[in-house]
């Protein structure tokens, strides 16, 4: 190799050398900058994140504070004791039998002065249509087995009176106290069910009881028993008896034109006509649409022939 040749290769190799640091720089210098790079894009992505998951969270808390607040007042609601005051957006809202029945003909049958040797016939026809009622009851031994029936078979058991004796009944305050006390007792021993609802023997317009009797409304409010009268007489309990025909006949002309229909009849030994006469009320108003027997509770309509 002459020194021409030689020049020639020195600058080649310099040339090379000087590309060769230049790439090494190019190299380092993008793996040292690109990771700057790449961390100021994640952190600006970080903290987008950070801002929609803030926003996800203010949203998550503005939801369980709306919530609480539903469940407060639906307590609140639940405390006044008036299912028509829960509002129509909570959803455990009550219904009343109006309301669940729209465009039915709600049919409360009621049985007084039971039970009897006719307790077990007139839930005989009651099961057989599937209609349910509402027995008042006075205080007998030996029919605990009827008392547990009603409340088994799905009626209600309300109370009317432990004796039925107007004298002992509706003698003055005191008497009336001691007698709704004593039914109360004795129906919550029999079915271990406390009574909800009372029908005065004669009704709340009966003539007997001479005094204000506004003092015994205020007894059945302390007693939480809500008393119920009737606006449809079977007058099944006529001095001499009717026969099933005219019975089911007052019956079916009474309910004409009602939506609400609180029948008053009777269950007492002497009055197998009125078995006889459910059975034709209950199959005739089965043939119309829309009818249903249902037993009185919380949700039906007050019928009341008098009130404080
Ligand atoms: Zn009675």
């Amino acid at each position: 190799m002459d020194s021409l040749d030689q020049q020639k290769y020195n600058e080649f190799r310099k040339k090379r050398v000087k590309l060769l640091k230049r790439l090494i720089i190019l190299v380092i210098g993008f793996f040292v900058v690109m990771p700057n790079i790449m961390c100021i894009i994640l952190f600006a992505k970080l903290n987008k994140t950070n801002k929609t998951l803030e926003n996800i969270y203010s949203k998550i808390s503005i939801l369980e504070n709306i919530k609480t607040e539903q469940m407060a007042n639906l307590n609140a609601d639940a405390d006044t004791d008036d299912a028509s005051s829960l509002t129509k957006d909570v959803v455990l809202k009550v219904q009343t039998d109006a309301e669940e029945y729209a465009g039915y003909k709600r049919i409360y049958l009621t049985f007084d002065d039971g039970p009897s040797n006719n307790t077990n016939a007139i839930l005989d026809v009651l099961d057989e249509y599937n209609a349910k009622a509402t027995f008042f009851v006075i205080a007998k031994n030996g029919y605990e087995e009827e008392y547990n029936r009603i409340i088994n078979d799905g009626h209600t058991l309300g109370l009317h009176s432990y004796s039925h004796v107007y004298k002992d009944v509706y003698s003055d305050e005191m008497g009336f106290k001691n007698d709704v006390n004593r039914i109360y007792d004795f129906v919550e021993n029999v079915t271990g069910v406390t009574p909800k609802f009372y029908r005065f023997p004669g009704g709340s317009s009966n003539t007997i009881y001479k005094s204000d009797k506004n003092e015994l409304f205020d007894y059945l409010d302390e007693m939480n028993l809500t008393y119920v009268d009737w606006n449809v007489a079977s007058n099944d309990s006529t001095y001499g008896g009717l026969s099933a025909n005219q019975i089911a006949n007052n019956v079916l002309n009474g309910v004409e034109g009602l939506d609400d229909c609180v029948i008053l009849m009777h269950d007492a030994n002497d009055k197998s006509s009125t078995v006889e006469a459910l059975r034709i009320i209950i199959s005739s108003l089965q043939c119309e649409d829309n009818v249903i027997f249902l037993p009185i509770t919380d949700n039906t309509i007050r019928v009341k022939h008098i009130s404080k």
